[in-house]
């Protein structure tokens, strides 16, 4: 844990920025949308004279306490309401530009966050970010790079795993479903997508690996390592199985190529159609590879351009 020190408002302005006592009820998260360090937040915070104010402000160096929790903030823009009245709001900073201080300070939030629910006594269900309350998008950074998986880091910190949102069967219409998930450098692997739903991928980095598997008929598929080689091809869908459940070696890659087999209760031919974005890029043109004469027989993606987002259905 990073170290925690308090820079507490001076009590003159409690009228401006805490003026209620509080019994805390939850954690509201928050990103700063500014690129300043904790200190520079918690500065300018206490100087200014407006009635906005959080309870901790945490970098990639420290956190810093503000506000007692026994003390209400004016952060989630509800008004009397208990984002306002009941919430320890906290502050994750460097969120405007990313980048590597976001992502230390974040998980310095979630350590940090994982404390105070230890010593609350509360479950990660108490954890709620602004959106909740007022609906602004924040924390924005947060909720881009996904907000379940920062739930996730929280319980990592409590040494339990965070109990995760019952997926909602949507009743395909499709004839056959494609699955995929990939696995990325700095993520590892991801959950599962569903034809087009969503894509696999992490837009700050490279897949490592794919997984592919298809509701009827069958597939087959491999990857182009960066600067190396095609693989080989793999035809099933099991991320614990290294030699025939998913394409990759954990190296970069920036080409894919599949196969779509149609079953033979099925006709007339189907095939897969599939796209890749390379980090930080957008979509190439979609790919259509089949065992009949319909397909492109070409492969998705640019030799030397790491693959950041991949998507796959059945058509
Ligand atoms: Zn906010």
């Amino acid at each position: 844990m990073v170290p925690i020190r308090n820079m507490l408002v001076p009590e003159n302005k409690y009228g401006i920025k805490c003026p209620y006592a509080m019994t805390a009820t939850r954690i509201i998260v928050h990103n700063t949308a500014n690129d300043a360090s904790a200190e520079n937040e918690a500065l300018y915070m206490a100087r200014n004279n407006n009635e906005a104010s959080f309870h901790v402000v945490i970098d990639d160096k420290e956190v810093i306490r503000c506000i007692p929790f026994t003390r209400n903030s004016w952060n989630a823009g509800d008004g009397n309401g208990v984002g306002n009245r009941q919430g320890i709001a906290i502050e994750i900073c460097y969120s405007k530009s990313g980048g590597e201080r976001f992502i230390q300070a974040e998980k310095n939030a979630a350590e940090y966050i994982a404390m105070l629910l230890k010593s609350y006594g509360w479950g990660i269900d108490k954890v709620t970010k602004h959106q909740d309350y007022s609906g602004k998008y924040c924390p924005h950074r947060t909720l881009d790079m996904g907000w379940q998986r920062f739930l996730d880091m929280v319980a990592a910190y409590m040494g339990e795993e965070a109990p995760r949102p019952v997926p909602t069967p949507v009743p395909s219409t499709k004839e056959i479903d494609a699955f995929y998930r990939v696995r990325t450098q700095k993520h590892g692997w991801l959950p599962e997508v569903c034809n087009l739903t969503d894509y696999a991928g992490w837009e700050d980095s490279p897949i490592t690996d794919v997984a592919i598997g298809v509701s009827h008929g069958s597939v087959k598929y491999r990857v182009h390592v960066m600067g190396g080689d095609w693989l080989p091809w793999v035809t099933g869908y099991n991320i614990n199985d290294i030699v025939n459940g998913y394409a990759g070696n954990g190296k970069v890659i920036d080409a894919i190529e599949v196969y779509f087999y149609t079953p033979d209760d099925i006709r007339p031919f189907k095939k897969a159609e599939y796209r890749v974005a390379p980090v930080g890029g957008g979509y190439y043109a979609f790919q259509y590879d089949s065992e009949t004469t319909n397909g492109q027989d070409g492969y998705a993606g640019l030799f030397g351009k790491a693959i950041g987002k991949f998507q796959l259905t059945i058509e």
